[in-house]
């Protein structure tokens, strides 16, 4: 699937009209996770048929295109079938019960109720709700009119702290030919640098949000010192939540452009399969990860090495740091020991530079873990389990 993202034009009573859209799917997602806590044994396709009911009973649920009634059906499934998954795999901790929803942001409609001009400017919606025509605005690289209508398989609207915003999914693979470049990475993630390659390259840490804290503090204080209802909370809430948005929006950048600069001059990336979730936990290192938003560039590394069709691979994270990436030795340090300095082969290198030589090694060791998703097939069909091994058979021959 392909993400097209434009922002929409329209004036204060479309505006409205999408409020109003986005509240009904709040609302029937509600009545269906209402239907699911009173009735026990209750199946996904009883929500569906249960928005019909909804649908007669409630004028206003009746306005929205029915296709999105059910869309609004699915999420109350999606949180209901997580919570049974969690509990079925006896997930430690919470579980993850479901939870009735308050600040709903998005409506979505998949292939009907809506109509996309041929120009691609313009996408009018049909359904009761009277949103009508409305203006797309989006950067000229992005012409999600050049697809057949039939391959988009979703339209969500968005609401955002600045302004409303249209996303298509559209049914196609994104290919990259990927220009053989004969360079492996293995990478690790830390908070000194951002990550640190098996040649030593760094990528520093963007504090986006360190600098933009100053600046959130302001507005923070500002909001709490107007009194409640007022126009200025209101205003002052708004510029919060604005400058939360540019943060957001800058530390997605980051992590896309690196993780494509990474995927685009490796032919194969090993990482650290660290559990990002049980790091943030640690209080003291949770600003600076989940400021470095890891996990955004993981994702986005995955998603490359998809379209590249290059090997992403993902290794346990035991000992990377620890052993000597020369001679295998285990030398034990504390997180502060920034250097490795090994005392049987004498090998010293940067501590990050030596954990990353250890998790390429790695990779090539074990092919990667299972199932996460490190062996994509690559244009000739072979995995990279395949690939591996024939690098190994050839380096031990030479
Ligand atoms: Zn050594």
């Amino acid at each position: 699937m392909l993400i097209y993202e434009y922002k929409v034009h329209g004036n204060n009573k479309q505006y409205a009209a999408i409020d109003e859209a986005i509240r009904v799917t709040q609302f029937i997602r509600n009545k269906c996770l209402c239907l699911w806590m009173d009735t026990r044994g209750i199946t996904k396709n009883d929500l569906q048929c249960y928005c019909a009911v909804l649908a007669k009973e409630f004028p206003f649920a009746a306005c929205l295109n029915s296709q999105a009634r059910q869309a609004a059906a699915d999420r109350a499934w999606f949180a209901i079938s997580r919570f049974y998954h969690n509990c079925q795999a006896h997930k430690p901790g919470k579980k993850g019960y479901p939870r009735f929803q308050h600040d709903n942001r998005s409506v979505e409609y998949k292939t009907t109720g809506w109509k996309l001009e041929p120009d691609g400017k313009h996408i009018t919606f049909t359904d009761g709700c009277g949103i009508g025509r409305v203006r797309l605005i989006g950067n000229t690289g992005q012409r999600i009119e050049e697809f057949p209508t039939k391959q988009i398989k979703r339209v969500r609207l968005i609401k955002r702290a600045d302004g409303y915003y249209v996303q298509f999914a559209v049914d196609a693979e994104r290919r990259i030919e990927h220009v053989q470049i004969g360079l492996h990475a293995g990478i690790d993630m830390g908070l000194k640098e951002f990550l640190t390659d098996s040649d030593g390259n760094t990528v520093a840490n963007p504090r986006h949000l360190r600098k933009a804290e100053r600046r959130l503090k302001t507005l923070h204080r500002r909001l709490s010192r107007t009194q409640k209802k007022s126009a200025n909370r209101k205003k002052a809430r708004k510029a919060l939540a604005k400058a939360y948005l540019k943060v957001q929006r800058q530390r997605e950048d980051f992590a896309r452009k690196t993780a494509s600069t990474l995927i685009s001059s490796h032919d194969l990336i090993a990482y650290e399969n660290l559990k990002i979730a049980n790091l943030v936990k640690n209080r003291k290192l949770a600003k600076s990860i989940s400021d470095a938003s890891w996990g955004r560039f993981l994702s986005w590394l995955t998603y490359y090495g998809l379209v590249h069709a290059i090997p992403v691979i993902a290794v346990e994270p035991a000992f990377t740091s620890q052993d000597c990436s020369a001679c295998g030795t285990r030398v034990k340090k504390s997180l502060s020991v920034r250097t490795h300095i090994c005392s049987s082969c004498g090998l010293v290198l940067d501590r990050d530079h030596n954990a990353a030589r250890n998790i390429l090694e790695k990779a090539y060791r074990t092919g990667g873990q299972s199932g996460t998703g490190g062996q994509p097939h690559n244009a000739s069909g072979q995995t990279a389990s395949t690939r591996l091994s024939k690098r190994m058979s050839s380096k031990r021959a030479g």
